[in-house]
């Protein structure tokens, strides 16, 4: 059975009684994620994260949450600097308080709990952030005709550089 998805949850309680949540969080809860989406559109502060997991124990009795999220995130195209629609659709899964030699044993990241206690929000914030490409860019290249005339050519000159050095040296010995 399926519960209605809150914000926190003291573990021990839910990985005995295997708690299954799914409900959505509003995007405008994660500040931290907000810093990273594009800062000109209203329409930001109504989208939704729609999140389902649920407390496990692994085969070393170590609890876990496994879920998914989906969610479609508003980022700022770094070459027009115009709203870029990126959906996100991802699973995660993580221990829970896992110690070190597990940990490094493992393929599986785990999240330290507050006392007993997590925060999904936390947990989801920082997948999301995980997620989230540091450079932002629209498939189509030429979004911005001024960046492909200005920006672009002087790397391409940069790259050169190393083999006009190597001609000059050939052509000097
Ligand atoms: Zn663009």
């Amino acid at each position: 059975m399926r519960d209605k998805l809150r914000r926190g949850y003291q573990v021990h309680k839910e990985v005995t009684r295997n708690g299954y949540f799914e409900g959505d969080i509003a995007l405008s809860e994660l500040a931290r994620l907000g810093e990273l989406l594009h800062p000109g559109e209203g329409e930001q502060e109504e989208r939704k994260i729609a999140v389902e997991f649920e407390f496990v124990r692994n085969e070393y009795d170590i609890p876990m949450i496994t879920g998914q999220l989906q969610t479609s995130l508003e980022l700022e195209c770094q070459r027009c600097l115009k709203p870029l629609d990126m959906p996100l659709q991802l699973d995660f899964q993580l221990m829970i308080d896992a110690d070190d030699d597990l940990l490094r044993d493992s393929s599986v990241d785990t999240i330290y709990s507050d006392d007993g206690f997590i925060d999904i929000f936390d947990v989801v914030e920082d997948e999301l952030i995980l997620a989230t490409p540091l450079v932002a860019l629209h498939e189509d290249s030429s979004c911005n005709e001024h960046w492909q005339a200005s920006a672009e050519e002087p790397e391409a000159t940069a790259k050169e550089n190393p083999f006009a050095v190597l001609q000059q040296l050939k052509t000097t010995d």
